[in-house]
Formats: structure tokens, sequence, C-alpha cells
């Protein structure tokens, strides 16, 4: 029996045990250009070129090149695009459903969860002038500085102070788990997700807000958690930065493209919000000339890896979505597909033939 072949079109495994696993299961490799800190790789027609007669594609987020239709046709044999991050805003997930391709994707605590330490550590990191303190003492040899003053962000018994609001867009998995680790400073929090009951407004303590417009125009703090789909493409632009308090930060660690980066930059050198906190950017990696790589401490930027953390980080979501792979190929339904509504066509073309040796 021929191999079956696997296109690893973003490979991100420094220990090669994912590999080993598929080859191990009798795959062969195909690896792309793509990798997760050199994250250019392979164009369109490259990678339509190397998918050709391929049974799985795989890979991380972090790329240039998007999984398209044209891609997915290159092989008419195609059972799955199994990806190992959150997310699944690069591939044409109507075009697989269209083509009876399953699309996977491994959203891991140590993805997501990192993602919300990292949110709330470039909040702080914002709001406490931590870099510019820091800065303050190093380059000078000066001593305080009123102009460095922070803000306290939890509410106080003592004297009333309500502490700041924060405002969450997407209240999913690292929407919810901010409000988790916030709760306790005892801040006032709200949400804007017209996707989840309320029920779940309430266990994080979160208070529900029906429109976009009042929680930018309340929040002290606004951070985005949302997946990137057609509505939330630049969610927020110049007619939202418009919206915001002067002092507000904007933190974004979903899609680039969920703001509009050109609005956000106008939005800064205008004074019109006080800083942003950005790991995500409309195109990755960051232009070397992109303005926001100039700008002072009003804007925090990390390149794309706020939940790459050591011992955590990709891995546990490479091992899962190489499983994803070794099943679909098996004939099986892997654990976390995201166009479910494939899977019954998906079975009756592949369901129970196993191509691994
Ligand atoms: P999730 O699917 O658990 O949550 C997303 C939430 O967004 C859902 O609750 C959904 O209802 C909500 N939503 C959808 N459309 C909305 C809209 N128009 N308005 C308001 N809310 C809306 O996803 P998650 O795991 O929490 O991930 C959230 C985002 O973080 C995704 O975009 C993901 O790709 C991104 N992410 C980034 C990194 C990184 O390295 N920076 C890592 C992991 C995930």
């Amino acid at each position: 029996m021929a191999k079956a072949k696997v296109f690893v079109f973003a490979p991100a495994d420094p220990t090669g045990e994912a590999h080993k696993m598929l080859e191990d299961a009798g795959c062969e490799l195909i690896l792309g250009k793509a990798n997760w800190d050199t994250p250019q790789g392979d164009s369109e027609l490259e990678m339509m070129k190397l998918a050709e007669g391929c049974d799985a594609l795989m890979g991380t987020s972090i790329r240039s090149t998007t999984i398209t239709q044209k891609i997915m046709q290159s092989s008419n044999k195609l059972r799955v695009v199994s990806k190992f991050t959150i997310g699944v805003d690069d591939v044409d997930t109507d075009a697989a459903t269209e083509l009876g391709i399953m699309v996977t994707h491994a959203p891991t605590e140590s993805n997501w969860g990192g993602v919300a330490e990292g949110a709330i550590s470039n909040m702080l990191t914002l709001i406490k002038k931590t870099r510019e303190r820091d800065r303050w003492l190093k380059t000078t040899a000066n001593w305080r500085n009123l102009d460095y003053q922070g803000t306290y962000v939890g509410k106080r018994e003592s004297d009333g102070y309500p502490g700041i609001v924060i405002g969450i867009i997407g209240l999913g998995r690292i929407g919810s788990r901010i409000a988790n680790l916030m709760r306790p400073w005892g801040m006032k929090m709200i949400g804007y997700d017209p996707y989840v009951p309320d029920s779940k407004f309430a266990e994080f303590g979160v208070e529900r807000i029906k429109d976009l417009s009042t929680l930018l125009r309340q929040s002290d703090v606004v951070t985005l958690h949302v997946v990137l789909t057609k509505e939330t493409r630049h969610m927020i632009s110049a007619a939202q930065f418009a919206l915001m308090k002067p002092t507000a930060v904007l933190v974004n660690t979903s899609r680039g493209f969920c703001v509009d980066e050109k609005a956000l930059i106008e939005a800064l050198q205008k004074n019109k919000i006080a800083g942003a906190a950005l790991d995500v950017f409309e195109y990755e990696p960051l232009a070397a000339d992109s303005p926001l790589r100039k700008m002072d401490d009003r804007v925090l930027i990390s390149p794309h890896m706020i939940s790459s953390n050591l011992g955590s980080g990709l891995k546990p979501g490479l091992l899962w979505g190489t499983r994803s792979v070794i099943s679909a190929l098996k004939g099986e339904v892997p654990d976390n597909v995201y166009n479910t509504e494939v899977i019954a066509q998906w079975n009756s073309r592949f369901g129970g033939k196993n191509i691994l040796a």
C-alpha cells in the first residue's frame, strides 16, 4: 500500500516527537517552509504543489499563507486539515465543508490559558507603567517621577474606590479565564458576546452588555478575545475608537484583523486612546517599517507568542493535532472537528477506511 502523505505546512516540532508519531504510523511527511519562528512560509502556488496527492495537511496559524480552496483542491484524497493551534480563521472552512474535508484545531489549556495570563500581564504592564519606571532608573541618575504614576486596578473597601472597568469582548475560553483570574481584584467586569448564555456571564462575574458601543464607552481596559469571522473583522475601527475613553487602553491578543490597524495607529497618534498592547497584527510578521515598531511606551507589542511558555506552549496542541491526523487517516472522526456539518459526508467517503500501513 502507498504511504499516506501528510503536508506539514508550518512545522513547529523542535523535538521531532510529532513527526516521529506520523512516520511510525507509516506516513510520508512533506515539510513546508514556514516555521513557528520564521512564519513567512510558502506561497499559495508553492503550497498547491506541495499539497498534491496529500491525505492530510497540518500546521500552526502563524504563517503568511492561509489554507485556501485551491490548496485543498490540489488533492482529491485530502481527508483533514489539522491545526495544532486555536482558531481556523486561516482555513477556508466553507470550502473544506463543500469538498468534504474535516477541519480540526487544538484548543489546549496551555495555549488559551497562556493567552489569558499574557493578556493580563500586558494590561498591567501598560497601566502600571512598569517599563517607564524601569527605563527611568536605568537611563537617568534620578529617583521618583510622578509622570510614571500607575492606575489602581482593583476595588478598595477602605475608601470606596470602585476600581477600573474591564471590558471583555468575547467570553469564550480566554475571555472567561481572564474574568476568573481578575475576579478577586474586585473591579467591575463587563462583557460583550452575543453568542453565550446569560448563565456564563453570571458564572464568571461579568455584567452582560448587550451592545458593543456601551462596553467601549464604559471601559478603562478593552480586551479582545473573539474568533476572527466576517462579523468580527475590523470590529474595532475608527468609529469604535471614537467611543472609547481617551484614558482607555486596548489589548488585542485575538487576531490582527479584528482591529483596523490603520485606525488604531491614528487613534494612538491623535490621543483618542491612551495605549494598546498587541500580540497580533493584520500581517505577520509585523513589517520592519510598521509605525507600531516605532511608537513610544503607549504601545506594547509582542511577536504573536503570548501563550509561548517554557514547558507548555504549542507542544500539547501539536500532539493533539497529530493524533487528529492519525485518526482521520485510520478512517475515524477526530474528537475536535470544527466543521461538524461535514462529518456525515466525510464518513460516507472515508469512514472505516484505514490507509495507514
Ligand atoms: P473561543 O471560541 O472559546 O471564544 C471566542 C468567543 O468569541 C466565543 O465565546 C464567541 O461567542 C465570541 N464571539 C464570536 N463572535 C463574536 C462577536 N461578533 N462579538 C462578540 N463575541 C463574539 O476562542 P478562544 O479560545 O477564547 O480564543 C479567542 C481568540 O484568541 C481567537 O481569535 C483565537 O484565535 C485567539 N488566540 C490567539 C492566540 C495568540 O497566540 N495570540 C492563541 C490562542 C488563541
